[in-house]
């Protein structure tokens, strides 16, 4: 029989790369606790109508989502971002009616895009995302930059460059619109079918346009700013203001417009300066959103959010050297003696009961292998347990740093245990 693989564009995750992963995680939820930000998950599959609302043109939409339909004969749609269905859910819950005003949430999840696997960007990748839902106001936009900064950096991932725009308010866009439809109306049957469908649906999408970047009327393209109206304009200052005073330096890109429709006023990407890290340099990237809230079902309340790909990160660490303290260790290593498995298994059980990590020889080895285990696992200290042992109700155990061995009555075991590793190691809880 053949040998069964994963499916093209993604991937197993174990070992190493998990325990990558998991650090990233316990960081992300750190600051998530300190920013008092709720978690949220929603289902991987949605309605295929959640992502078409108020996003309708975008690429990622058109091109890329796994849409199918169920038994029930309803379209539905494996989830290409984060965004749209927590929105969804705010709405569907109703917890814009907060008294606080602003409801923050965060998500750790699987993303499915049909897309040409690379390297940090697979057709599911995982993905760390912010909410930030109900308060239109620049601090608001500039704490949840902010906020993604200061996980890049706690990642040591601090050598990248903020990139910002707006896309200004919804009356500025639709003036800026305009402009587009206005520009390219004597090509448009030139541009790529795309860029026509485009024209009709957003023409600010034709911007971004990989195919007709070399045409003629890309070469002098009415700027967003000169369309924003003052209102756009003041908002988008005291955002850059505000970071600024938080000491995050950043570059006004013109260019930048993100890839989903829904967004207004500020968009930002954070993008990493490793030269190794080419096309898949952006290591987070977000900005306001208007409308979505509404295109769901709830009120006109504004968001501001971000994505951050953890399968991206992982990448930048590797191109960066940065590796993460990962090692696979163990506190204690059990090793049974004289057919004495079933005993030791209990003082295994008793140890993890107290909050050891602890691992044992299950497979009857020879000494040299147990030993072995012991000493890839970087355990701290290894304990015999054979027929004296048992027969006395106690336990040998020897430090392996000091190699000072030890026997101890089992009644005494954790409260022994406890002072050594408190002592000598600063260990758990
Ligand atoms: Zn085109």
């Amino acid at each position: 029989m053949s040998e069964l693989q994963a499916p093209r564009g993604t991937n197993d995750i174990y070992d190493e790369m998990m325990r990558s992963w998991e650090i990233i995680e316990d960081v992300i939820r750190q600051f998530m606790s300190v920013y008092h930000i709720g978690k949220m998950a929603t289902p991987i599959f949605e309605h295929t109508e959640v992502f078409l609302r108020d996003n309708a043109a975008s690429d990622v939409v058109n091109k890329e989502m796994y849409t199918f339909m169920d038994k029930g004969g309803r379209s539905l749609t494996l989830r290409p971002e984060g965004t749209a269905g927590l929105i969804r859910a705010v709405a569907q819950h109703k917890l814009y009616n907060n008294p606080e005003g602003l409801i923050k949430y965060y998500y750790i999840g699987p993303n499915f895009r049909y897309e040409r696997p690379q390297k940090g960007r697979m057709r599911i990748h995982h993905q760390c995302g912010v909410e930030y839902i109900g308060v239109k106001n620049p601090i608001v936009d500039a704490e949840v930059i902010h906020l993604g900064v200061q996980l890049l950096q706690a990642l040591g991932l601090d050598d990248f460059s903020v990139a910002i725009n707006t896309l200004g308010d919804q009356a500025s866009r639709d003036a800026y619109k305009e402009k587009l439809k206005e520009h390219f109306k004597p090509v448009v049957s030139e541009l790529c079918t795309d860029c026509q469908r485009r024209y009709d649906q957003n023409p600010l999408r034709i911007l971004d346009c990989k195919v007709d970047q070399e045409h003629d009327s890309f070469k002098e393209l009415p700027k967003l700013s000169d369309s924003l109206n003052q209102t756009s304009k003041d908002y988008f200052k005291q955002v850059v203001d505000q970071l600024e005073s938080l000491g995050v330096p950043v570059i006004i890109s013109e260019k930048l417009v993100r890839g989903l429709d829904y967004y207004t006023d500020t968009v930002f990407e954070i993008i990493s300066n490793s030269k190794e890290m080419g096309a898949q340099s952006t290591l987070l990237g977000g900005g306001r959103y208007d409308g979505l809230l509404e295109a769901m079902g709830g009120p006109a309340k504004s968001g501001i959010g971000f994505g951050m790909g953890i399968e991206r990160l992982l990448v930048a660490a590797e191109a960066l050297g940065i590796t993460f303290d990962n090692q696979d260790s163990v506190d204690i290593y059990v090793l049974p003696l004289d057919n004495q498995d079933a005993y030791a298994h209990q003082v295994v059980t008793l140890l993890r009961q107290h909050g050891y990590v602890v691992e044992m020889d299950y497979a009857n080895r020879s000494m040299k292998s147990k030993f072995k285990s012991a000493e890839r696992l970087s355990a701290q200290a290894i304990m015999f347990i054979g027929e004296n042992e048992a027969n006395n109700n106690m336990v040998s155990i020897k430090n392996t740093i000091t190699q000072q061995q030890t026997e101890i009555k089992l009644d005494q075991l954790i409260e022994t245990i406890d002072a050594d590793f408190n002592k000598e190691h600063d260990h758990h809880d």
